[in-house]
């Protein structure tokens, strides 16, 4: 007889354990709440889609936080091999610029989606949609809401892959975690991560510079630093850079309240080339030509600078070159949960044996986002979701 397996949520981590389970050994059936599955798996491919990142593996393992959280997983299933997978589904992938991996150029979201769900069905795998899970009924049975009917069903296996607490449109909504708490299961409030940082600027600042972009320049925080892009906007500044720094300024908001943050204008050039590039021995024009002509600062920097420095400041050469190297903000807090591209916070960790079962309620598990990990945008949130699904599958294949 197979063994039934119960899939709720329809992400990622939910389709790649589905594809992966052996037909002759389990029944499969996803259940999700939304009318579609994979609504936010479709939301990441409204933006750079990025299904992993192609560097070697032992720098992989570390964007991953707690480190080693994941090692098992992608010892089975690293980053080549998911687009080695991904290719022999028909889903060809590529390396762009910045090393991260895309599906081919003309492959759009909804077929990458496609063809999981083909993948799936050609293995038997039932997919059914509008079945909210509620919780457990006294025999450990779960309980949903199908469209306002309450159903019971038995399985031997469940695994839960609800999502972390961003984005709750797509459905990956935070009401399982009180579900979970009141069974016992340790649950952390979810915390926004790879999302925007908040910024007091000063008085009409981003009437005139919002949506602007501040490229080329280095962030630093807690003597972290990332180089890359940002935009300025009425709450503060997003873009690469930030969401990657985003565990260091949570961090010291818990901590104090708030964090700082360094903006490095010109990280190509030292404090003493600016200063001898705005010196006045070798120009006599006012300083604003010489920072705009010489520092190629764009007009964006230079409102940034005006409106950050004082006005003896920003005449004086060494306290304007100094400014330009570290101009210092206050990050006052990080964009609301729900905006965020991923969270921390959901299953307690130490509830989850290293293969992802609930110590407290053994044939449970919990794969994906759901659980409270960390890592930075870049495929990397990917690539944790379908190495889980993936190392389960292999496991319960493995042992029954
Ligand atoms: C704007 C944006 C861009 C992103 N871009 C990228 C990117 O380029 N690269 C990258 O690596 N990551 C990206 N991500 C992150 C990535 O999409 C997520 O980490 C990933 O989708 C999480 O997968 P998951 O399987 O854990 O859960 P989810 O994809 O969140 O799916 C969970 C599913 O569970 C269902 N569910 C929840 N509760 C219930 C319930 N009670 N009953 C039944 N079903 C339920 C939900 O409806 C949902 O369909 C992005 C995220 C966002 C928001």
């Amino acid at each position: 007889m197979k063994k039934k397996v119960a899939i709720i949520g329809s992400g990622p981590a939910a389709l790649m354990l589905a594809a992966n389970l052996d037909p002759e050994k389990f029944q499969v059936a996803i259940y999700e709440q939304n009318a579609a599955p994979a609504r936010k798996f479709l939301v990441a491919g409204q933006g750079g889609f990025n299904l992993t990142h192609s560097e070697p593996l032992e720098q992989l393992r570390s964007r991953y936080f707690p480190s080693n959280f994941l090692d098992n997983a992608l010892s089975v299933f690293s980053n080549e091999d998911l687009r080695i997978w991904l290719k022999n589904i028909n889903i060809p992938t590529y390396v762009g610029s910045s090393k991260r991996v895309f599906p081919e150029k003309g492959i759009k979201p909804i077929e990458v989606l496609n063809t999981f769900l083909t993948t799936i069905h050609s293995r038997g795998v039932t997919l059914h949609t509008r079945w909210a899970w509620q919780g457990w009924n006294e025999k450990d049975d779960l309980i949903f809401n199908q469209e306002d009917l309450l159903q019971d069903i038995h399985t031997d296996i469940a695994v839960f892959s609800l999502g972390g607490g961003s984005w709750q449109v797509t459905g990956s909504n935070e009401n399982w975690v009180k579900v979970f708490s009141e069974k016992g299961i340790s649950t952390i409030p979810f915390q926004p991560s790879n999302c925007a940082a908040g910024i007091h600027w000063p008085e009409g600042l981003p009437g005139i510079t919002e949506g602007q972009a501040l490229k080329n320049i280095r962030v630093t925080t807690n003597g972290l630093s990332k180089d890359g892009e940002l935009a300025i906007t009425r709450f503060g500044l997003e873009g690469g850079a930030i969401y990657a720094l985003a565990p260091s300024f949570r961090s010291s908001l818990n901590k104090k309240g708030f964090a700082e943050l360094s903006l490095d204008l010109k990280p190509q050039l030292s404090i003493e080339e600016i200063l001898s590039k705005i010196s006045t021995r070798t120009s006599n024009h006012a300083i604003s030509h010489r920072l705009r002509e010489q520092v190629r600062l764009t007009e964006v920097q230079m409102t940034l600078l005006k409106n950050c420095t004082t006005k003896e400041e920003f005449v004086n050469p060494a306290s304007i070159a100094a400014k330009i190297k570290n101009l210092t903000l206050r990050v006052n807090a990080l964009a609301p949960t729900d905006e965020a591209i991923s969270t921390v916070g959901g299953i307690d960790l130490t509830e989850v044996d290293s293969h992802f079962q609930l110590r407290k309620l053994p044939g449970a598990y919990c794969i994906g986002e759901m659980l409270d990990w960390d890592a930075p945008t870049g495929g990397y949130l990917l690539q944790a979701c379908f190495s889980m699904g993936y190392y389960l599958a292999k496991h319960l294949n493995s042992l029954h």
